[in-house]
């Protein structure tokens, strides 16, 4: 069977998966979105990524498409439809079609859609090298911590990135301190073991992986400070890494051509990821 989407009340073939081009999210981005991470078709996480999206939603004023019940019942018949093992699931809240007019429309009902990817996990290759990130300056607005579909400078940034020959570029406010990654948060280890990633503000998307990571940093003891940091610091690190859902924890190497620690991948780094791995497949027994 062809993979499905699921379209303001319809599953249709994904192919022909298409909104009104009077969609406010085609428009003006007006819209926030989510993407949960799905491993062995647990879907990670679901509650606190339903909360930001509730959250999302809230700062915008734009209402709830349907109940959290529902929302999970047609996450699972989506996922069932599309066979979804092991991937993502992606879903889309707009404030709805309606005439192109800035201000509000009175009686739009909010728009959703979702659909799955399936992924491959992250290749040997990758692990064992590390990423290259550049740093961009953040040209974004105050409000990052809203996930809104509004992505122009992070898409920027990712393909200047990707035109650098690396896969992150983390954005850089106006005191030279990182914000975060164009979809993925930024963390270091200091010299002296600590664990550092910038507090969660309006300057940053609050990660659920960031949020997770946290909690099991926590309990396994490791030092740990939330606050910003600085590329010099960053440079001068022993390990660096980023998180996003479907990135998991992924080692960094390289900041901005210049090797990152000794040039491999952290060992904190590497612990970090199994204990997040380990985390994920704790969910399936427990499933
Ligand atoms: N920051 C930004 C800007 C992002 O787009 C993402 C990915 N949604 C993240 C951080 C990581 O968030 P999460 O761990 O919830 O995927």
């Amino acid at each position: 069977m062809p993979r499905q989407a699921y379209v303001n009340g319809r599953y249709v073939p994904h192919r022909e998966a298409a909104v009104h081009i009077e969609d406010r999210g085609y428009q003006f981005a007006d819209g926030v979105y989510e993407v949960v991470p799905v491993y062995s078709g647990i879907l990670v996480d679901e509650d606190l990524h339903l909360d930001r999206l509730d959250r999302s939603l809230r700062e915008l004023r734009i209402g709830e498409p349907m109940s959290r019940p529902a929302l999970k019942l047609i996450s699972r018949e989506l996922m069932r439809r599309n066979g979804l093992s092991n991937g993502f699931l992606y879903m889309q809240v707009t404030r709805g079609v309606a005439p192109r007019d800035h201000k509000f429309p009175k009686d739009a009902r909010p728009a959703l859609v979702m659909t799955t990817r399936q992924t491959k996990p992250h290749s040997k290759q990758l692990l064992e090298e590390g990423l290259k990130v550049i740093t961009v300056p953040d040209q974004r607005w105050e409000r990052c911590d809203i996930k809104s579909v509004s992505l122009l400078p992070n898409i920027l940034g990712k393909q200047a990135a990707v035109e650098a020959g690396a896969y992150e570029a983390w954005q850089v406010d106006r005191n030279g301190m990182v914000t975060e990654g164009t979809s993925t948060n930024a963390w270091i280890v200091t010299q002296d073991n600590k664990v550092v990633t910038r507090d969660a503000t309006h300057s940053i998307l609050g990660g659920i992986t960031r949020h997770t990571l946290l909690k099991l940093i926590r309990a396994e003891g490791y030092d740990l400070e939330e606050r910003p940091f600085s590329v010099e610091e960053a440079k001068a690190a022993k390990e660096a890494f980023l998180t996003s859902s479907t990135s998991l924890v992924l080692p960094i190497t390289s900041l901005d051509g210049q090797p990152v620690g000794n040039g491999h991948p952290g060992i904190l780094t590497g612990k970090l990821r199994q204990v997040y791995i380990d985390y994920m497949q704790s969910l399936k027994k427990s499933a």
